[in-house]
């Protein structure tokens, strides 16, 4: 058993997809974001879970993420969601991924590649309605559609746009409103791409109009709340941070304690030392920051500074004397008690995706509520 380690629930996962699902309705598929590791819960496993639920497509950033997946198995379509470089189109198409095209010049490379290859690839053109990140103006679209379709060597997958600000649903409807133009016009040009998709997360569940024929949730897969908000869905957290008591140390009234004495004990404490720092990508940002960590079902307080490979923990209100060897959840749930990442990334100053793809290697991973397949069935024979 190791010191530190995140505990990865697949099942809430198939059950996000499901949620998501419901929400988005009949006929619109689900491309699971597994980029930066899936959001640092593990993107293989994130990826099949997804899949077993019925997702159909896959998202990645870089062209070693969609390797990765086909390396661990992994065959459904994969699109690289951004941009790509010069040197990285020929092993994009190696891996069998999809490519987003964002400008003329990504049209042309991806036809020499798909050439040099020898098979057609798939590619999605996207279209930048107010980010300013990737895709053509709305107004350049449609030459550019028109030139994909009539490529052999280009196989149109998808038209696509991403909003900037999905809370903002004036601001977004009004950004989705030339896209949707767009897609008419194209319609009656002839050009009707397989699919049409805009929604990330927050977007998927507030805004029916950003749906389309497909939804690219990455956050809400791992139950991570895009939109803390009453009307919000009910996600399930598939990631819990747990960490072993290494020492239990009583120190006296008036007693600083750690590096620069940043805490002074009220009153005779006993103090519990959690074999968890910032170099597994516990934020330092909480040290002084009020927040809580669960030791017995109970929330007990963060004290001091947090350290590279300890943080210490108030215990002296504990009812049972805590021991080395115990184990505590630093977010995730632990008896009927539950730390919310979120909470965790609020203290920290930290938006949730930050605190989940922050998590670091040196944490050991594990993975329940696997599926029994039946290629696992025959592994396991
Ligand atoms: C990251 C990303 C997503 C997923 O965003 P979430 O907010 O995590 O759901 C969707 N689409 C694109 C283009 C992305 O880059």
């Amino acid at each position: 058993m190791t010191r530190a380690w995140v505990e990865l629930d697949l099942g809430a996962v198939r059950a996000n997809v499901r949620t998501i699902r419901a929400a988005a309705g009949p006929g619109v598929d689900v491309l699971a974001v597994v980029k930066a590791d899936g959001y640092g819960h593990g993107a293989a496993p994130v990826a099949r879970a997804a899949l077993e639920a019925g997702a159909t497509r896959l998202g990645v950033a870089t062209p070693e993420e969609a390797l990765r997946l086909r390396d661990a198995g992994v065959t459904a379509p994969v699109q690289l969601l951004g941009s790509f470089l010069d040197d990285e189109v020929d092993g994009l198409l190696q891996a069998r991924a999809q490519l987003t095209l964002n400008d003329p010049g990504d049209v042309a490379r991806a036809s020499a590649a798909a050439r040099r290859a020898g098979r057609p690839v798939g590619v999605h053109l996207k279209v930048d309605v107010g980010m300013h990140r990737h895709g053509v103006a709305p107004g350049d679209a449609l030459d550019l559609l028109a030139q994909i379709a009539r490529d052999p060597a280009l196989r149109l997958e998808g038209l696509m746009t991403h909003l900037p600000s999905p809370r903002d649903e004036a601001r977004s409807r009004a950004m989705l409103a030339p896209f949707a133009d767009l897609v008419a016009r194209a319609a009656r040009a002839g050009l009707r791409p397989p699919r049409v998709h805009a929604a990330a997360s927050a977007a998927l569940f507030r805004l029916p109009e950003a749906r389309f024929d497909l939804v690219r949730p990455g956050i809400a897969l791992v139950g991570l709340d895009p939109d803390p908000s009453p009307a919000g869905p009910a996600l399930a957290p598939a990631l819990s941070l747990r960490a072993r008591v290494t020492r239990v140390l009583d120190v006296a009234a008036g007693e600083q304690v750690g590096y620069g004495g940043r805490w002074t004990a009220g009153r005779p404490s006993r103090l519990v030392l959690l074999g968890v720092g910032y170099g597994d990508g516990l934020p330092y940002a909480l040290t002084g920051a009020g927040a809580d960590v669960l030791l017995q079902g109970r929330r007990c307080p963060l004290v001091a500074t947090v350290m590279m490979d300890y943080v210490l923990v108030d215990a002296t209100d504990l009812p049972r004397a805590p021991v080395p060897g115990d184990v505590a959840t630093l977010f995730g749930r632990d008896g009927d008690a539950f730390l919310p990442l979120e909470e965790q990334a609020r203290r920290a100053g930290l938006i949730p995706y930050a605190l989940s793809c922050g998590l670091g290697a040196r944490l050991t991973r594990v993975v329940r509520g696997a599926e029994i397949t039946s290629a696992s069935h025959r592994r396991a024979a």
